[in-house]
């Protein structure tokens, strides 16, 4: 990691200039008080060394990265056949909450899991005993894959995501029409806004994403928390589907699986290196972080990242 530790301050410094480009999500009214100008980074080693920069202690809202987790915990629950006849495997090429491709896979069922509609499916798929069951056994396997026994719900975001929800609500209620939910609307979406407000740091993304380079196998308890099977699921969504409708560049321009989440945190792996946890609230016109991206493009061309 010595390479790592010699340049990444200054990189961070140097990517940080970036964010005066981009701009907070405000959809969610209590995102829009983020901090512009961070820029943090955590990389994590599967021999447990880490390097961190920047304002790695800025806490955020998974967001969108929690999908990936959240597809695993269904996998897990449900198996492969009942997940993927409920949600597709295709890339859609649009924005994160679009409803524009809804019904093109097979009819009613969402692109894939990544998207909002794909992801609210797979929120309904995870097993429990009603939401608050459900909302248990995320945070529970969560903190685990974090290995962080304080992670929480931010219940501002929380309840801010919940009353201004509207399009999520409709493509819930437009699932429900079709079938492909079961559940309770509201209940689902209570899982749902809740799992995209768990708070993190740049730590424990980069520690939950090292799990994912070393095939689900945690690297410092030995200990086998996710099968391979899903974890290749999960990596290969994230190559294909990972940062919205610039998945296709950020697979040329960085070559690595990642998720990325509205809040400005992106989650990459080097797949059998490092686990990567990326912050930067200021967000491109595809909803990426700048900074974040620009700092991973960095890294990957000078340390030769890319898996393609
Ligand atoms: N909770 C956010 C939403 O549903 C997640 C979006 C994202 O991070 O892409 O709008």
């Amino acid at each position: 990691m010595d390479h790592l530790k010699a340049v990444l301050a200054d990189w961070v410094e140097e990517s940080k200039k970036l964010a005066h480009h981009g701009q907070v999500a405000a959809y969610i009214p209590e995102l829009s008080h983020s901090p512009h100008e961070a820029l943090g980074i955590h990389i994590t080693s599967i021999e447990g060394d880490s390097v961190s920069a920047g304002n790695c202690g800025t806490l955020f809202t998974m967001q969108s990265i929690s999908k990936v987790f959240t597809l695993i915990m269904a996998l897990m629950d449900r198996g492969e056949d009942a997940v993927f006849s409920k949600v597709g495997k295709e890339p859609s090429g649009d924005n994160f909450n679009s409803m524009l491709k809804l019904e093109l896979v097979e009819p009613g069922i969402p692109f894939n899991p990544f998207i909002n509609a794909g992801a609210i499916v797979v929120s309904s798929l995870i097993a429990g005993d009603g939401p608050n069951d459900k909302k248990a056994r995320v945070l529970d396997f969560f903190r685990r894959i974090a290995g962080n026994d304080s992670l929480d719900y931010n219940h501002a975001v929380y309840r801010s995501e919940s009353d201004t929800g509207h399009r999520n609500r409709s493509l819930a209620y437009f699932l429900k029409e079709n079938g492909v939910l079961m559940d309770d609307v509201e209940d689902v979406l209570d899982v749902y806004f809740h799992h995209c407000a768990v708070e993190v740091t740049c730590a424990d993304l980069a520690r939950m994403a090292v799990l994912l380079a070393s095939g689900g196998v945690d690297p410092i308890s030995g200990e086998s928390l996710i099968p391979r099977r899903f974890v290749q699921i999960a990596k290969t969504f994230m190559i294909t589907c990972g940062m919205y409708n610039a998945s296709g560049e950020f697979a040329i321009e960085v070559g690595l699986p990642a998720k990325s989440g509205v809040s400005g945190g992106i989650m990459t792996i080097v797949p059998g290196r490092y686990g990567i946890g990326v912050v930067g609230p200021a967000l491109n016109r595809k909803g990426n972080s700048v900074a974040g991206v620009h700092l991973l493009e960095r890294l990957s061309s000078e340390f030769d990242w890319s898996i393609f």
